[in-house]
């Protein structure tokens, strides 16, 4: 059930590109090719990656000014971003770190090292893939055996609701628009409309029952959060 972690590697050789995609399949991965940084700003721009492997040498626009612009715009800045170069100088890879990338590769590198970057990138950046299970209150949730269960009764939801709640409770407290929802829980921002979310929001509502649902809060003109602090006035069930 789990969707495969998308790596987009921008790199202008094909050959080397092809060899990191072939390595990035056959080790459960999703790679996506973008020859520059053109190319890549659209990718970015209709779906986003989970991991950036960013070359340095790039024709028009280098790695560097990418990683960059990609880590000071709110839509890609946290993205982890893993440097690619021929050059294993310290003073670049210092450079490389300074505009924002989280790990650096010298070429030529083994593609079984570059899987393991990319892997401890990943645990780095969403230690919510590493604990299965995630309580809130009395609601709890197992990503390993995909149950959920509200006061020890089990609690059916269809894959979008599990992965919408999953996100929720991994991620709690915090408010979350739907756009934002959408590229963590959908993965697209382009295809699919926003109030795509209001519906699953809904019928996760509903499957939850009054009680657990009360913990999902529209927050109006901001977006959903799942709080352990329902008392008082919200508005849960005033919009959406
Ligand atoms: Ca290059």
């Amino acid at each position: 059930m789990r969707r495969l972690p998308g790596v987009l590697i921008v790199e202008d050789e094909p050959a080397i590109a092809e060899l990191i995609s072939v390595n990035l399949r056959h080790s459960g991965f999703r790679p996506i090719w973008a020859m520059d940084g053109a190319t890549a700003q659209a990718e970015l721009d209709a779906v986003l990656p989970d991991v950036i492997l960013l070359d340095w040498m790039l024709p028009g626009e280098s790695g560097l000014t990418l990683a960059k612009r990609w880590r000071a715009h709110p839509r890609t800045k946290a993205v982890p971003i893993i440097m690619l170069t021929a050059r294993g100088d310290e003073i670049d890879r210092v450079a490389g770190l300074d505009a924002g990338a989280d790990d650096y590769i010298a070429k030529p590198f083994s593609t079984k090292e570059m899987v393991a970057r990319i892997r401890a990138v990943l645990r780095r950046r969403a230690p919510e893939m590493e604990e299965a299970v995630v309580t809130m209150g009395r609601l709890s949730l197992d990503a390993a055996t995909y149950r959920v269960a509200f006061e020890d009764q089990p609690v059916k939801l269809g894959p979008t609701e599990f992965k919408l709640l999953h996100y929720l409770m991994t991620h709690a407290e915090r408010v979350h628009s739907r756009s934002q929802l959408l590229d963590q829980v959908w993965g697209d921002h382009v295809f699919i409309e926003e109030r795509t979310v209001d519906v699953h929001v809904k019928r996760l509502r509903e499957a939850l029952g009054d009680q657990a649902s009360a913990m999902i809060e529209t927050v109006r003109g901001a977006g959903y959060r799942i709080t352990t602090q329902t008392q008082g006035m919200n508005e849960t069930s005033a919009a959406a």
